[in-house]
């Protein structure tokens, strides 16, 4: 396993629209074991492919303490809306309020390619709809409805 570089807001990786994965071969779960790797030295909810620059359609991201993976992810449902704080391994030191569904149903696949569906509610589905949006080349800083001030962020910061 190996640590990937994140990508950085401003890299054209990042809003590239990403490929649909159609080999699940050996490189895929490699690739896999290093997003899961780059996120947990991050301290990071989740990674999308695009964000260590590979523009394909691959997430990881965690549930407690599990670390989940989905291939192919797409939104069967989306239900109610949250405004919460949020940031981005890719936007270091930017935090904006940003709303997201309350719960989502996800299908998507798995590193072996079989069908998966997950339901995130409240701080999951945050972090899904934050990944899948990294595979359509959209950034929480896009949807943000406002993002936090550096007095904010000191004082978010103090609190920890
Ligand atoms: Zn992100």
């Amino acid at each position: 396993m190996a640590l990937r570089n994140i990508r950085k807001n401003g890299d054209a990786v990042l809003r590239g629209k990403a490929a649909p994965v159609n080999r699940f071969d050996h490189r895929l779960g490699i690739l896999l074991d290093d997003m899961i790797e780059t996120m947990h030295a991050a301290e990071g909810a989740g990674l999308a492919a695009p964000q260590i620059g590979i523009s394909r359609r691959i997430i990881v991201f965690r549930v407690d303490d599990r670390v989940m993976e989905l291939i192919n992810p797409e939104f069967l449902d989306k239900q109610g809306e949250t405004l919460d704080l949020e940031g981005c391994l890719s936007c270091p030191g930017i935090y904006g309020e940003v709303a997201r569904p309350r719960l989502v149903r996800v299908k998507g696949f798995d590193r072996q390619g079989r069908l998966l569906e997950v339901e995130g509610e409240d701080f999951v589905a945050r972090v899904l709809e934050h990944e899948i949006d990294h595979l359509d080349g959209v950034l929480f800083v896009d949807k943000a409805l406002r993002l936090l001030t550096p007095e904010e962020i000191q004082q978010l910061r103090r609190k920890d």
